[in-house]
């Protein structure tokens, strides 16, 4: 979530040499790496709408203020792969709270709001840590590895505009790879491991 970014390339990388399919969730915070969508899509990963500001106060004001930014991330999704994606997720998950602070219900009206647009919205079910509780890799990685060993399938959330979870990743990836886990893309048809929602 929320790149790309400086170390979007170094994931996709790493991901290349595994062989391994992804799912971004973009954003345009650093558009100087913006293309890097493009690399990821041409190389077999999923694009997914993370909104285009990602600014909590500016989506989460209204309805209207929410589809201007997504709408204006998908122009920027289709600019750099040829299509629109049908994948999304909100910032901070369905479950954030932060929503309610300034319009009550908003993420019920939302979720229901892009799922009737035609669009799938993702939560996680297993969470790395790595946008709060540490901005250690060797915890990263083992936060990921004992999460996914708890849950009989996986969504893991990692965010690539940070080094240190970027530099997590080979070392989960050897993990599956040597333990028979399966590393998929996230297409319409998979889990999308809703979480409750608080508003
Ligand atoms: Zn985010």
């Amino acid at each position: 979530d929320d790149g790309p970014g400086p170390f979007t390339e170094e994931l996709l990388d790493v991901l290349a040499r595994y062989n391994v399919k992804a799912t971004f969730f973009v954003t345009a915070l650093n558009s100087d790496y913006e293309d890097m969508i493009g690399r990821a899509y041409n190389e077999g990963h999923s694009i997914a709408v993370h909104t285009y500001s990602h600014d909590y106060r500016k989506i989460y004001a209204s309805e209207k203020a929410f589809f201007d930014d997504f709408n204006a991330m998908e122009d920027v999704i289709y600019r750099q792969t040829g299509q629109y994606t049908k994948l999304c997720r909100f910032p901070g998950g369905s479950s954030n709270t932060v929503s309610a602070h300034s319009y009550v219900g908003l993420m019920s009206l939302l979720t229901r709001a892009v799922q009737d647009a035609g669009f799938q919205y993702f939560d996680w079910n297993v969470y790395s840590g790595d946008a709060g509780s540490t901005t250690d890799t060797a915890q990263v990685a083992q936060n990921v590895i004992q999460g996914i060993q708890e849950q009989p399938v996986s969504l893991v959330l990692q965010h690539d505009i940070h080094r240190y979870s970027v530099d997590a990743v080979e070392t989960i990836l050897k993990f599956g790879t040597q333990n028979g886990y399966r590393f998929l893309a996230l297409d319409m048809s998979s889990p999308a491991f809703h979480h409750d929602l608080n508003n």
